[in-house]
């Protein structure tokens, strides 16, 4: 028994198994051994190396693949975007060079500021959001500062 690596004239690739050469080559004449796909009894047999010579790899590759497993959610982001992060990050870096941390005494100390009790000059620190909110209902310019918190740990 022989085993063909088969193509027939639309370029399926299939494979059949033989008695012999000669018997291959019979059974093709007779038009007895046809395309799976297609039907076709136009067949030859493939070239069996090298792989990459396959007309299908181009649509192959073409054809976006289902996720893989173990494959976890990830982001491109556009420059734009980048830029952006970037512009942030330099933000935050100039507010932290050109404030006073003065920690959980934020709200006390912006407060007394604001009632010029102390000198104007500009903080950072930690405050809840309801104490944020007061302050800026005072008219106490306060600025949320997302992931200072996490550099601090
Ligand atoms: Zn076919």
């Amino acid at each position: 028994m022989i085993k063909y690596s088969l193509i027939c004239d639309k370029a399926h690739e299939f494979e059949s198994w033989f008695a012999s050469s000669e018997a291959f080559d019979k059974q093709v004449k007779r038009g007895l051994v046809t395309c799976p796909q297609c039907n076709s009894a136009k067949v030859a047999k493939a070239i069996m190396a090298p792989r990459i010579a396959r007309t299908d790899n181009v649509t192959r590759q073409a054809t976006p693949e289902a996720p893989q497993e173990g494959a976890k959610p990830v982001a491109l982001l556009d420059e734009k975007s980048v830029a952006m992060r970037a512009a942030m990050r330099e933000l935050r870096q100039k507010i932290i060079e050109n404030t006073d941390d003065v920690g959980k005494s934020f709200a006390d100390e912006a407060r007394k500021m604001h009632e010029g009790e102390l000198p104007q000059r500009s903080i950072r620190g930690e405050t809840t959001f309801d104490e944020a909110r007061a302050l800026i209902e005072d008219g106490i310019d306060v600025l949320p500062l997302p992931g200072l918190a996490d550099e601090r740990n």
